[in-house]
């Protein structure tokens, strides 16, 4: 592959968990760069073949335009030879000594909310609705980098219209690692202390009845017991 001069953009902070990746792709594609980017275990790397000017821009436009729950900390910027890139791809994530953070669990966002009560959404009323820029993140993280592999939901296969939202840049879901639907993802149910199902066509009901009857209720979800 040939070479030439690049420049590389060190991110640190919290950076992985919140779409950033995919936000980069979407921000290298629009200014028709070439490069990669990928996570490792101190943060963020973006590989751009461009001059330092052009890297400049691009991090001007990556500071103003940050996802929600995304917080950089600091960034570092070196020239450096390249491999002249055919397009911008997000490259596997590399692994090492762990010095980078997680974002913690961000309350559902208005957009998966409205999709929440939309009778007719393949998400309507399901309890583990999440995006790119809500849901759980640190309570289900095994290890660094942040990659669904790495998550509490490997034991889930998302189903096709869920990896579908996954594989496309454009969408909300994009790279959203909890990504999950009534299909694929997580179920919630009631049981008694001794573990016996409880059988109930809507748990949360019957939870609230129990609670009103003076009743002690734990609740678990894909992150632990409340
Ligand atoms: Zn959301
Ligand atoms: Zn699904």
């Amino acid at each position: 592959m040939p070479h030439s001069k690049g420049m590389r953009l060190r991110v640190n902070g919290i950076v992985q968990g919140v779409g950033f990746r995919p936000f980069i792709w979407r921000l290298a594609t629009e200014l028709k760069l070439t490069g990669r980017v990928f996570n490792d275990t101190g943060g963020v790397i973006v590989e751009l073949n461009c001059s330092a000017a052009q890297a400049g821009e691009f991090a001007e436009l990556m500071l103003q335009q940050l996802p929600p729950l995304a917080r950089i900390d600091a960034m570092h910027q070196e020239a450096l030879d390249l491999p002249v890139f055919s397009s911008f791809a997000i490259d596997v994530s590399q692994s090492g000594i762990v010095t980078t953070g997680c974002a913690p669990d961000a309350a559902t966002c208005p957009d998966c909310l409205s999709e929440l009560f939309q009778p007719g959404d393949r998400r309507y009323h399901y309890p583990f609705i999440n995006c790119t820029n809500c849901g759980p993140r640190l309570s289900i993280i095994r290890q660094i980098p942040y990659d669904r592999a790495s998550t509490t939901m490997v034991e889930f296969t998302l189903c096709a219209a869920c990896q579908q939202e996954y594989d496309n840049p454009a969408d909300r879901r994009f790279h959203a690692q909890p990504n999950a639907c009534p299909d694929c993802g997580p179920h919630c149910w009631l049981e008694t202390p001794g573990g016996e199902p409880v059988a109930s066509e809507t748990p949360f009901q019957a939870l609230g009845e129990a609670l009103r009857d003076g009743q002690i209720v734990a609740i678990k979800g894909i992150g632990g017991v409340t």
